[in-house]
């Protein structure tokens, strides 16, 4: 059970920030249209071929071995999600070598305004056996991430970033694709990786894959087929 644990962890530990509040309609979702607006987030695709998706299962476990619990959009369970996960992780191929090799830029996944941005903080964070936990050596363990809010009061959050890669200031519009800095392992990580979530106007973390486990129309502008990274808008 252990070394399941231990791996499952390793692939994915992450937290993004809690939700907070608001409440509106998406864009684009009046008219019957796709109500899909957003675009794959990241300016490569091939490093980030292992993606841990939103939980849909409500259950949470305790602490240990069931924390790997958990549905995706598809219903699939672990390593395709993890426990009360609210985002979707795209773990960065080659790991701190890869990063340090000059990483990938985060972009825009919509036309948008900066609601937050934060810089400066420890990039290097990783897995503890020993605690079981991350480990940032010492230093503060806050996320570099950036929060964009859209039409209607949806956002898009981006955490974990390189520390002094966040290339966007609060209440600067950006266009979608812009880029917002680059992935990193600041914060609450196990290993590089980009945290993305999606949020409604009220705070409510959504899936932005459609299936079975999740609401039948994509918030991606092209979720593609499954296990395929979403595509561009058009
Ligand atoms: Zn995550």
């Amino acid at each position: 059970m252990r070394p399941r644990l231990l791996a499952g962890w390793f692939l994915g530990a992450c937290a993004g920030p809690p939700p907070e509040g608001g409440g509106a309609a998406a864009p684009g979702d009046s008219g019957g249209e796709s109500a899909g607006f957003l675009a794959f987030p990241l300016a490569e695709r091939e490093p980030f071929q292992t993606v841990l998706g939103v939980d849909h299962d409500p259950t949470v476990q305790e602490p240990g071995i069931d924390q790997l619990t958990c549905l995706d959009h598809h219903g699939r369970s672990f390593p395709h999600c993890y426990d009360e996960h609210d985002g979707t992780d795209y773990i960065l191929h080659g790991g701190f070598e890869a990063m340090d090799a000059g990483s990938v830029a985060i972009l825009a996944a919509a036309d948008g305004v900066v609601a937050a941005a934060e810089d400066g903080h420890y990039d290097r964070c990783h897995g503890s056996l020993e605690t079981m936990s991350v480990d940032c050596d010492g230093h503060d363990g806050i996320a570099n991430s950036v929060i964009l809010e859209h039409e209607g009061g949806w956002r898009t959050l981006y955490w974990h970033m390189m520390e002094g890669s966040v290339a966007v200031a609060v209440g600067q519009a950006v266009r979608r694709g812009e880029v917002l800095g680059r992935v990193g392992s600041s914060g609450f990580s196990t290993q590089p990786h980009l945290h993305f979530e999606l949020q409604a106007a009220d705070g409510t973390p959504v899936d932005p894959y459609a299936g079975p486990e999740s609401q039948p129309e994509s918030w991606w502008c092209d979720q593609g087929e499954l296990d395929a990274l979403p595509g561009d808008c058009p």
